[in-house]
């Protein structure tokens, strides 16, 4: 009997939706099995109260986002949408803000960096700039500082690069503890992406782009998909309590997940899905009456709070800096993040314990926190964001000679990148590698192929 589908996508995330995409305009029967009753995965927002909160990613930049622009013209969505993030994003230090992180304006306010390592940013980025040709996040195993860690990186310059730049711009933006991830991922990336004076949102919540292209194509929501077999020249999927075949699979999902529901994969794939590890995260939205600002300076998008000036928050978002349109008129919104240790301890806790825990602690930056918020809601991502280890960096290029086979890989994991990016490059890749996998002409039936050879 011959497979019901082409290809069946596991996951609507930005992966998933990416490949799908593709893989239906190459004419292509396609469907997408998501767990969840909404499309985006980790770029979903929720819509309360007339406030849009993203309960996963927070922005996007113009540059190192090449995949998702293209997809964005694509479909019309025009700069109007994605509008800048005008506020600066600053660095708790010594009882106040300090704007200009990531952005040229810190190299002159030193965005919380003390002057002796404002000098050593400085030969940071002339070192960087000589070798930038050296770094790209499609392959960040090929650059020159091997299986460095953030942490061990960041011992040739002064201690405050490490503890008042490094380690809270990656413990926020990619979830990263310094002493685990990969260095040579995080410079391609901060390459790639660029001054953070350019970043940008979506105006209507971070999950547009999604529910885009959801209404493009065949998507089932509120379909768990529980396993996954491998039938020789197609691919096998229990949905629910249903059998499904298809050509071709593609597992657009957290690695683990993937690993879990591909358990007959090849060694050279297992290997990968194994070394993929997560970090977890967690987010509370705070809404509020009016829209608050810390004690002092000019509001900022995002306030970092290093791990040597606090032990249980990583940054608070000032969502209603971000873009006026995600909150009622009059009215403010905050994300509280934890930092690492705090959303491992608090992960499983009871909602109101998480939510008290971190209203706590952002208290002593914004003031009048408690009488302004109406409503709170707290966002769980057990599987948050790749970890991108030293031991992943060195089995990706194995994995990414992988054979092609019914069942195939997309997400950020794949691309080591903690960002929507990553996802939507993947989707692309793999949507490549199944149609040359499906047009190849080996897997063309008999007749057609000779047909094809005497019209040659
Ligand atoms: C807190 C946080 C903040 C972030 N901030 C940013 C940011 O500002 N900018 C940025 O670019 N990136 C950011 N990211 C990263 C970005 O969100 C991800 O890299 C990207 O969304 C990953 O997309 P994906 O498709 O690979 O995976 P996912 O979004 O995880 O999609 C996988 C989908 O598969 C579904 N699924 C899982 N299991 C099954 C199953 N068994 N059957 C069917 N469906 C299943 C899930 O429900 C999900 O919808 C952030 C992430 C987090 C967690």
């Amino acid at each position: 009997m011959s497979p019901e589908l082409d290809v069946a996508v596991v996951g609507a995330g930005m992966a998933g939706l990416a490949a799908a995409t593709e893989l239906a305009r190459a004419g292509l029967d396609v469907r997408v099995f998501e767990a969840a009753e909404q499309v985006g995965g980790r770029t979903a927002s929720v819509r309360v109260d007339g406030y849009t909160i993203d309960a996963g990613a927070e922005q996007l930049s113009p540059r190192g986002y090449r995949a998702t622009w293209e997809l964005l013209s694509r479909l019309g969505i025009g700069e109007h949408e994605v509008p800048l993030i005008s506020s600066p994003i600053a660095m708790w230090r010594g009882g106040r803000p300090h704007a200009g992180v990531a952005d040229a304006r810190g190299l002159l306010t030193g965005a919380g960096l003390s002057p002796l390592a404002r000098v050593d940013l400085a030969r940071f980025q002339l070192w960087l700039s000589r070798r930038r040709g050296e770094f790209d996040t499609d392959d960040p195993e090929r650059t020159p500082l091997g299986a460095a860690t953030v942490a061990e990186f960041a011992r040739a310059y002064h201690p405050d690069l490490h503890d008042y730049l490094l380690q809270p711009v990656v413990g926020t933006f990619f979830g990263w503890n310094t002493e685990r991830s990969a260095a040579a991922v995080m410079l391609s990336l901060l390459l790639a992406v660029g001054d953070a004076s350019g970043w940008r949102t979506y105006r209507g919540g971070m999950d547009v782009l999604a529910r885009r292209l959801a209404a493009t194509l065949d998507v089932r929501t509120g379909h768990r998909v529980h396993q996954v077999v491998s039938t020789g020249q197609a691919a096998r999927l229990l949905v629910g309590e249903e059998t499904v075949t298809a050509r071709a699979v593609l597992l657009c999902v957290p690695a683990p997940v993937a690993a879990r529901l591909h358990p007959g994969a090849p060694e050279v794939e297992a290997d990968f899905l194994r070394a993929c590890t997560f970090t977890p995260a967690l987010k509370v939205s705070c809404l509020l009456d009016r829209p608050l600002a810390p004690r002092h300076g000019p509001p900022p998008y995002l306030l970092l709070t290093p791990e040597s000036e606090d032990d249980v928050l990583s940054a608070i978002i000032f969502d209603h800096q971000k873009h006026p349109d995600r909150t009622p008129a009059g009215a403010g919104l905050l994300t509280l993040m934890p930092n690492a240790a705090t959303t491992a301890r608090l992960l499983d806790l009871p909602d109101e314990d998480v939510i008290t825990r971190l209203a706590t602690a952002a208290a002593d930056y914004v003031p009048g926190l408690a009488a302004a918020t109406r409503r709170t809601f707290a966002h769980r991502h057990p599987l948050g964001l790749p970890e991108a280890t030293p031991a992943a960096l060195g089995l990706r290029s194995r994995f990414m000679a992988r054979r092609l086979r019914p069942v195939d890989y997309a997400g950020d994991w794949v691309m080591l990148r903690p960002a929507s990016e990553g996802a939507v490059r993947s989707g692309a890749l793999a949507a490549s590698r199944v149609l040359s996998r499906l047009r190849a002409p080996l897997s063309i039936p008999i007749q057609a192929r000779s047909r094809r050879v005497e019209t040659a």
